[in-house]
């Protein structure tokens, strides 16, 4: 025992999957510091909280120090990467420290980035850099505020390491806790290896972990909570056909849930306007939660070409690909599964067929119940598709901004006036210059109100108002910070953090903070 116990741990993937990782020991750095530490989600995984002052708790979070009970691996995975296959990627500077049971009985991972060289590095350093860290930590807890299933971070070290990027920057370790690491790559690593013992033991581990309904078809009760279209779940579609299956093929099972979970994930990116950047397969979490926030950012804008990341040339992951190459990464996973969705290969191509086969219908339905609200409707209908989608074309011509122009839309039934000027000065914080052409706007508008119906407008606001966030991190906004940061100056950060951790609450003087970048900045690109 090493009498330094934050958290009580209980590493079920160390012990039920041999073969799926590497023991690893993260490497020593000179000055472990805390830069960041999330006390309220230490709190939810049942931290101790006498540690919270502890210097040790900087030396494990960078990965140097062990702590009782914590068992750290390499996860080992592969993945397609902009298309290409990779037959073992694997954790190249990341570390599983092991899983806790959180306040809420749920299993989570603490995991590691930027911990130092493992097996799997290939040419890679191993390091993260203070920016990438503090970026995808604040990500993270902007995308949970707003709702989205997502890996959060629960602290950030600086390290006292210089790390060569282009520059010397500062190095550091985020550490971050997921449902789990298990990704579409996981399966893509054992099936390319043809190792269908391993294949059937990792999807058994997935269902029991992320999907127990589907693993353990009881006679239990189903929820009686009526099913809501308004919140698109990760866990609830249990549909007679898949309960059926759990029994007999597990396989198909988890298929099913999966593609449900990622149709459901990336329905809510659309929603906010969030580009992943970077959706390759070992990116694609079992869970159905957000994973990686390397370049990922916010569009402005609305154009469904927007890519930002400097790695995406063709726009193979740009805001409107992502229903599609969700769909695409969800072909590699059947194709992974398919040794154990039948014996006969006919067989598995026709299962797995079927469950793609219903993507777009599944993916459809979990965009309207995200996009309703946003437009004030409670109970969407099948003509909302046209109705919602010719609002998002207005926006593209006139190029505002995405996320203003739905809290503009919310503002405009304050009045009764439907004149040009007064619908003009609501949308020229989006960027509407005074001689675009609105007649077609204007008439959209028309068109939403009879929608609406008889429901008092204040009703149908406040649910607008409850679906269309203020706060985003704006690229710009964040990238000032994050260059702060690195020179030494964390105020900015924090305050930027602070506001999109709340970001349907508008708080006085920051009216600067929910704009888009100035018209004559440079286009953002994010670097990963
Ligand atoms: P990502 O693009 O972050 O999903 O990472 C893809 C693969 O590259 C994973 O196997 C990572 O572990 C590996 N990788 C990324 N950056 C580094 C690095 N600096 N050193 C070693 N491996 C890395
Ligand atoms: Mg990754
Ligand atoms: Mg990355």
């Amino acid at each position: 025992a090493l009498d330094f116990s934050p958290f009580r741990f209980d590493n079920t993937l160390v012990r039920d999957l041999p073969g799926f990782y590497e023991p690893w020991q993260g490497a020593r750095v000179p000055n472990p510091q805390l830069v960041c530490l999330n006390l309220q989600l230490a709190d939810e995984l049942g931290m101790d909280m006498r540690y919270s002052a502890d210097d040790r708790l900087a030396a494990f979070f960078s990965g140097m120090l062990n702590a009782d009970g914590s068992e750290p691996v390499a996860l080992v995975y592969a993945g397609h990467q902009f298309g290409g296959f990779s037959p073992r990627l694997g954790d190249g500077r990341a570390l599983l420290l092991g899983e806790v049971i959180d306040t809420h009985g749920r299993r989570r991972d603490i995991h590691l980035k930027g911990s130092g060289r493992t097996n799997f590095s290939r040419g890679g350093d191993g390091k993260a850099v203070l920016g990438p860290v503090l970026r995808e930590y604040l990500m993270g807890e902007a995308m949970h505020a707003l709702g989205v299933p997502t890996t959060r971070a629960i602290a950030a070290v600086s390290t006292g390491e210089h790390v060569y990027r282009d520059g010397i920057k500062p190095g550091a370790v985020l550490a971050r806790v997921a449902a789990s690491h298990i990704r579409v790559g996981t399966f893509e690593y054992f099936a390319a290896r043809q190792d269908h013992e391993a294949l059937k033991a990792l999807v058994d581990y997935s269902l029991a972990r992320h999907y127990p309904l589907m693993h353990e078809p009881s006679t239990q009760e189903q929820s009686t909570q009526e099913p809501s279209v308004l919140e698109p779940s990760t866990q609830e579609p249990s549909t007679p056909e898949s309960k059926e299956h759990t029994a007999t093929n597990p396989a198909l099972a988890l298929l099913e849930q999966v593609a449900d979970a990622q149709a459901a994930l990336v329905a809510r990116w659309m929603g906010l306007g969030f580009i992943h950047g970077v959706m390759n397969t070992d990116n694609v979490t079992i869970s159905g939660e957000t994973i990686d926030y390397g370049p990922c950012a916010f569009m402005e804008a609305y154009d469904p070409h927007t890519v930002f990341s400097s790695i995406d040339a063709d726009g193979r992951y740009a805001y409107g690909n992502q229903p599609g190459i969700c769909r695409w990464n969800l072909a590699r996973f059947a194709e992974a599964l398919l040794p154990l969705l039948a014996k006969d290969e006919s067989e598995a191509l026709a299962l797995a067929q079927g469950v793609l086969d219903r993507f777009a219908e599944v993916y459809t339905r979990e965009w309207l119940a995200v996009f309703a609200p946003k437009f004030g409707i409670a109970a969407p209908e099948e003509d909302d598709l046209d109705l919602f989608m010719g609002f998002l074309t207005e926006l593209g011509k006139l190029g505002l901004d995405f996320t203003q122009a739905f809290r503009a839309l919310a503002f405009s039934l304050e009045t009764e006036v439907q004149d040009e000027r007064h619908i003009l000065s609501l949308w020229r914080a989006s960027g509407v210059n005074s001689c675009a052409d609105t007649a077609s706007l204007l008439a959209w508008l028309e068109r939403w109100r009879a929608r609406l119906g008889g429901e008092p407008p204040e009703q149908t606001r406040a649910r607008m108002l409850g679906a269309n966030p203020i706060y985003i991190p704006r690229n710009h906004l964040l990238q000032a910070a994050l260059d702060d940061a690195e020179a030494g100056d964390m105020a900015a950060f924090e305050a930027l953090l602070a506001l999109v951790c709340r970001p349907f609450d508008e708080q006085p003087g920051k009216t600067g903070y929910a704009m888009p970048a100035p018209k004559d900045s440079a286009p953002f690109r994010t670097f990963c």
